[in-house]
């Protein structure tokens, strides 16, 4: 119920984001769109990178459920996952399904948009886009900003539904359409991420994975991110 509550209260505010739109049409806009592109990818490829390596808690049998041996279309095995999921938070859930999708990515593919989206959506899109509506009333932001905003919200907002499309093997006639243009990632290029683990996290267009690689080293030489957390323990 809260959940469909903050998904609407989204769908509200993002409505109102386009009334800040108004007024005579500037060539800033598609620089600002590009740019949004690019930082929506930089953002999704920062998150991922956390939370691949972000350790879940031990004991929570979130490994239990990561190592789990039997079918996972048994009642066991659902009740097991229901239970392990239920004992941690929503950061916690979100670094467990990218660790889990590393063995199993067909699953990302497999799960539903709203299942895909809610999370990104009620973490950081609905707050976002309530305070680009507080900021457009209180300050005149040019419209060139808000397309750009605009742009943000929604490469974010599906970032891993993107994510997914690399894990299907059919996709709409749309995600496509845009990889032939270049707007999003190949699935070969994505695949690199799961043979090594330690590089392109970028899950949008890569365009960002460059810049990520070079932060993910660092961070990883300075033993701020542990190999250790990669799984679940
Ligand atoms: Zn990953
Ligand atoms: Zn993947």
């Amino acid at each position: 119920m809260k959940m469909r509550l903050a998904l609407l209260a989204f769908l509200v505010s993002f409505a109102a984001n386009f009334i800040w739109l108004g007024g005579p049409l500037d060539w800033r806009m598609p620089l600002a769109a590009v740019a949004a592109w690019y930082l929506a990818d930089l953002l999704s490829g920062l998150i991922h990178m956390y939370m691949d390596y972000r350790p879940v808690p031990p004991g929570s049998g979130l490994a239990d459920v990561y190592f789990y041996k039997g079918s996972h279309d048994s009642e066991h095995y659902h009740t097991l996952r229901k239970q392990a999921l239920a004992r941690v938070g929503p950061i916690d859930r979100l670094a467990f399904d990218f660790k889990f999708h590393h063995p199993r990515p067909e699953v990302l593919g497999r799960r539903k948009l709203i299942y895909q989206v809610r999370s990104t959506v009620i973490v950081l899109s609905l707050p976002f886009s309530v305070e680009l509506n507080a900021a457009c009333l209180i300050w005149h932001v040019p419209n060139w900003l808000v397309a750009g905003a605009i742009v943000l919200i929604v490469a974010g907002s599906l970032s891993q539904y993107f994510h997914g499309s690399l894990h299907r093997e059919k996709n709409p006639w749309f995600i496509l359409f845009l990889r032939r243009i270049g707007l999003l990632m190949t699935p070969a290029a994505h695949a690199v991420h799961h043979t090594t683990l330690e590089r392109d996290f970028s899950v949008i267009n890569g365009w960002s994975n460059p810049l990520v690689n070079v932060i993910f080293r660092f961070l990883l030489r300075r033993h701020i991110l542990k190999e250790d957390g990669l799984e679940p323990t």
